[in-house]
């Protein structure tokens, strides 16, 4: 198939194509644990995530710059009130808009071309990625709205950590440029251009420095044929048992003792 705006995030490409959301579904990030099971039944359309309020302020935000916010709007329409306003967490997407609007240098990471969807092949699957900011021969810039950006998160056995490793926006990081990378010969360094959802929005233009990039690469290149495997329904897949659709599809069979409460501690 090829990839358009329109397919971009279809079941068929989903098949047909591994992409970073996908791979995290599968593997997870240090922060979110990931669930084969959960991973597949997306694909195969048996589950599907919840449109959250937080996630469509980050959609609304993306679809600004991507200059598409109208069709967002039509498409959106539980973004409005009943009389028609948008409701008060928009109201604060504007807000984040603003703010970031009003940095210079902010904007010129955003300047790029906007959603540029490229694909490569890779340690045995198509991949399929879309850039927010395309800096051609220059940069790659994701954009995301954040609850916030210098909150230190917990994570057993690794400790605090910050957003990046903890979402693994540095698995994303790799990805996206060993895919254009694979296109067009040049390595790119890697942004993150991130703001707050804070009262007053924090903003962050946020590098991360390509070694790490090559060692999330190299776990990308591990990990990844056992994905093939799962999708081609060559291995069974192993659930988390903890994520919504393993408890959803969660059948008992004996009563556990209170200590397996929290599992291996
Ligand atoms: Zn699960």
């Amino acid at each position: 198939m090829i990839l358009t705006n329109e397919n971009y995030f279809s079941r068929e490409a989903s098949k047909e194509y591994l992409g970073v959301s996908q791979y995290k579904d599968f593997i997870g990030s240090l922060g979110k644990l990931g669930c084969e099971s959960k991973a597949l039944a997306k694909i195969n359309g048996d589950w599907e995530i919840e449109k959250t309020t937080a996630l469509l302020v980050g959609s609304y935000v993306d679809a600004h710059f991507e200059g598409t916010l109208d069709l967002f709007k039509a498409q959106n329409p539980e973004i409005f009130t009943k009389q028609g306003s948008l409701k008060a967490d928009y109201k604060h997407a504007e807000t984040i808009i603003n703010r970031i609007e009003r940095d210079k240098l902010f904007m010129q990471f955003m300047s790029g071309k906007k959603q540029v969807i490229m694909e490569a092949e890779m340690f045995g699957s198509k991949w399929k990625i879309k850039i927010d900011s395309y800096l051609e021969g220059k940069a790659i810039v994701d954009l995301k709205i954040m609850r916030e950006l210098h909150k230190a998160e917990y994570v057993k056995d690794f400790g605090y950590m910050d957003f990046i490793q903890y979402w693994g926006y540095d698995i994303q990081g790799a990805v996206y440029q060993e895919v254009v990378y694979r296109n067009t010969g040049k390595r790119l360094p890697f942004f993150i251009a991130a703001a707050s959802k804070e009262k007053e929005p924090d903003i962050e233009l946020i590098w991360i420095p390509d070694e790490h990039l090559k060692e999330k690469l190299i776990e990308v290149e591990q990990n990844t044929p056992k994905i093939v495997a799962l999708k081609n329904g060559d291995v069974d897949s192993i659930g988390c048992g903890l994520c919504d659709y393993c408890k959803h599809i969660k059948v008992l069979e004996k009563p556990i003792h209170f200590s397996e409460l929290l599992g291996e501690v």
